[in-house]
């Protein structure tokens, strides 16, 4: 069965109008040139110029055909051992590992810099010998081999396509020490010692040393240039490669709804000042948490349309919100998985709730954006004056109350810590106070997005005017908030 893949694959490949090798024997001389400058059955027939197809699985087959011994102990100087070392174990197993749900894949690799180098030195030791007339521009990329293996693998194993664009990326890092001061010829990094070149490659961000600048600098270099400062076929190495880092990353998945919040002295993002925690608990870990062990996320945030303080709550019909899932692991969701943790926070009589969870795309996260602009919200607030109000002062704050009232307001004392002192005009769209007993009231108010509540109704020592108080002509100050509703609409029907 290998015998014959292999067969009609030198067979097809001889066919083939494009090829410049018409029997067998001459590709066995080349393959025999290309073996003994130390390359691996894979460049062998990557530099043959063999498309990517099973015959590169088939090691032993080709070994035989080509008549070039198939063992090999020191590494393949073109490939550095890349296409012989099991990378596609690796993949494979991680992948299994964190059980992703994904259909397909995109495959990013990072190989050693040193490759660009060998690769010209064997175009250079090609196109010298008469022996190997592989049209160059036909030899197989290292990258498409090492992509057409790993995917081969992904999709027997794993089920999944590699495609050119996707959700989820797959990415290798490839790394070989023994070669990595090979292209300071080109970058003219080589007068510097050792010890800096070796810092500045665990850098690996140095602008002169980057891949980019050694594509270029390669280019711009003559051969005679490149042949008298590297060898051609490339020199052999001892060790082979080593894969640095194989990571995993899928586009982030949306979720989006309303939240409650019942009781008070919760956060809306886990609140920490100096390493302590301030408020215990956290409308985005009530959330977060059962979403996280749904999707196996590595992380999430929640975004809110605005914020109330920790001690404020939040009524109403809710909040509008999107929790941001980061690295899901599984993402076909359905709606009832979701609903069923709306439906465990209202059986738990847990103090945050949501309402219309449901998956969101990535475009509808721009309406809590913009929302934060444009978007009116209710309050109600519980007040205490110094003294009881006269009813005709209570009056006169209810009729100006009943048109749209200006207020410029200083960034309050207390947010001064973390936002810029400026003065904000903020709108108060209407605002109603009721008597409840003695020196406490209850105002209703309505104010336009980014209005600081608290000092509208104590007046800030003056940093926003006018304010509650100094309508009232007392000292005033809030007790209780809870915000009523926040008029946005969303998540979209
Ligand atoms: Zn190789």
């Amino acid at each position: 069965m290998a015998d014959t893949v292999v067969e009609s694959a030198i067979a097809n490949f001889l066919a083939s109008p494009k090829t410049a090798y018409h029997s067998i024997e001459q590709l066995q001389k080349a393959a025999a040139a290309l073996h003994k400058s130390n390359l691996c059955v894979f460049c062998v027939l990557r530099f043959l110029s063999f498309e990517l197809g099973s015959i590169y699985q088939q090691q032993a087959g080709v070994a035989a055909k080509l008549e070039i011994p198939n063992a090999r102990n020191s590494p393949c100087v073109a490939c550095l051992g890349i296409l012989n070392y099991d990378l596609a174990d690796h993949v494979v197993s991680k992948y299994h590992e964190e059980r992703f749900d994904a259909a397909n894949v995109v495959i990013g690799i990072e190989l050693p810099k040193s490759i660009a180098i060998r690769h010209r030195s064997m175009q250079l030791f090609c196109s010298s010998n008469d022996e190997i007339p592989t049209r160059l521009s036909d030899v197989v990329d290292i990258k498409d081999a090492m992509k057409y293996m790993i995917s081969q693998r992904l999709f027997k194993e794993c089920g999944i396509y590699a495609i050119g664009d996707s959700q989820m990326r797959i990415d290798l890092v490839v790394g070989h020490s023994e070669s990595a001061s090979e292209h300071q010829f080109l970058t003219g990094q080589q007068d510097k010692s050792d010890n800096i070149n070796r810092k500045r490659r665990n850098a690996n961000a140095n602008s002169g040393d980057s891949r980019i600048a050694i594509i270029n600098e390669l280019a711009a270099c003559s051969d005679e240039k490149f042949l008298a400062n590297f060898a051609s076929p490339p020199p052999a190495v001892l060790q082979g490669v080593q894969l640095e880092t194989v990571s995993f990353k899928r586009a982030s998945l949306f979720i989006g709804g309303r939240y409650l919040k019942l009781e008070r002295n919760i956060s809306q993002t886990p609140f920490i000042i100096g390493g302590r925690r301030v408020a215990e608990l956290s409308v985005a870990e009530i959330i977060g948490e059962p979403v996280k062990v749904l999707t196996r996320c590595d992380s999430y945030n929640l975004v809110g349309s605005g914020r109330e303080d920790a001690d404020v709550r939040m009524l109403g019909d809710g909040r509008p919100f999107y929790l941001e899932c980061i690295n899901p692991r599984f993402t076909h969701l359905e709606q009832w998985q979701i609903h069923d943790i709306e439906h465990q926070l209202a059986l738990n009589s847990s103090p945050v709730q949501t309402r219309r969870l449901q998956l969101i795309q990535p475009e509808d996260t721009k309406i809590i954006k913009e929302g934060e602009e444009n978007k009116t919200k209710h309050y109600c607030a519980l007040v205490w004056f110094a003294k009881q109000l006269s009813a005709e002062k209570l009056e006169e704050i209810n009729q100006i109350g009943q048109k749209e009232l200006v207020l410029q307001q200083k960034t309050p004392i207390r947010v001064l810590h973390r936002r810029a002192p400026l003065v904000r005009p903020k709108k108060i769209l209407s605002l109603k106070v009721v008597h409840i007993q003695e020196r406490f009231y209850k105002a209703s108010i309505e104010s336009e997005a980014g209005t600081y509540i608290k000092e509208f109704v104590h007046g800030d020592l003056g940093r926003t005017t006018p304010s509650l108080a100094e309508m009232a002509g007392e000292t005033a100050d809030i007790l209780e908030l809870d915000v009523e509703s926040v008029s946005l609409d969303f998540p979209p029907p």
